[in-house]
């Protein structure tokens, strides 16, 4: 059973205005991220809108993965999200994923970033900005494809994390070769989907926001696997999803 909801957000680039349909009873955390990460995707769609009716580029396609290099982060609803999909995939696509996985972490331990990374997902309390931006740019520097990616293509393309939906450039797609050193312009994300599920985790679980590193994430949901199966009423959690897409949308238009 589940119950529809009309949604009414006021953005930077427009109004959204959407149905969603949440289940009804107690659902677990995991339930509540498709819907979510939906209200994102319209979010970012109205942004691509105004940018092409403003006259630019949507410079992103199919086949071009180039920021598929950079160290993504995810919520820990979308690291249990990540760990069912994962589960449910035919024995030999799960191995070869489980495979390269394997692989990453033995590079990311050869240049000692997994200490550091999953000291990142295991953080007891919220790590700020500035000690997040040597980890990333480390780790964007040894250029290793996400495991995820196939022949410059995501092999996990419906259950890719919100992080990965939201970003859209507007610069020439050369550019992407160097995140780092070139002028990359990316379109804003009013509702970083990603954060909005980590807080609301973190409110449900009584514990810090948290952010954990895609080539370390199904290791950590399977180390936090007793949690994902607490459930919750989903008008509830619906409630504080929008609660929190509120704050960040007003943040976004105290920006302009
Ligand atoms: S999950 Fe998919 S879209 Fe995201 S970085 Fe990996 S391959 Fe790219």
């Amino acid at each position: 059973m589940v119950e529809r909801f009309d949604i009414s957000l006021n953005t930077p680039a427009g109004r959204l205005t959407t149905a969603i349909d949440v289940p009804t009873g107690l659902i677990p955390i995991t339930a509540i991220v498709p819907v979510t990460r939906r209200l994102g995707e319209e979010a970012a769609q109205l942004e691509a809108q105004q940018a092409i009716e403003a006259g630019q580029t949507i410079s992103c396609r199919m086949g071009c993965a180039a920021c598929c290099r950079m160290l993504v982060p995810l919520s820990p609803p979308e690291a249990f999200s990540l760990r069912d999909y994962v589960g449910q995939l035919p024995t030999d696509r799960r191995t070869l994923l489980l495979t390269r996985l394997s692989e990453t972490r033995d590079r990311l331990k050869e240049a000692n970033l997994w200490g550091q990374l999953n000291g990142v997902a295991e953080a007891s309390k919220p790590i700020p900005d500035e000690a997040l931006d040597p980890i990333n740019r480390a780790y964007y520097a040894l250029r290793i494809p996400c495991p995820y990616l196939e022949n410059e293509m995501c092999s996990i393309y419906e259950a890719r994390p919100a992080a990965c939906r939201e970003l859209l450039v507007t610069s020439p797609a050369e550019l992407c070769q160097d995140l780092v050193e070139n002028p990359v312009r990316p379109l804003p994300v009013s509702m970083r989907i990603g954060s909005i599920l980590g807080l609301v985790w973190g409110t449900l679980t009584n514990s810090p926001p948290r952010l954990i590193p895609l080539p370390m994430a199904l290791e950590w949901a399977e180390r936090h696997v007793a949690a994902s199966r607490q459930t919750w009423p989903g008008s509830s959690l619906l409630d504080q999803v929008l609660d929190n897409m509120w704050r960040f949308l007003s943040q976004a238009f105290q920006k302009k």
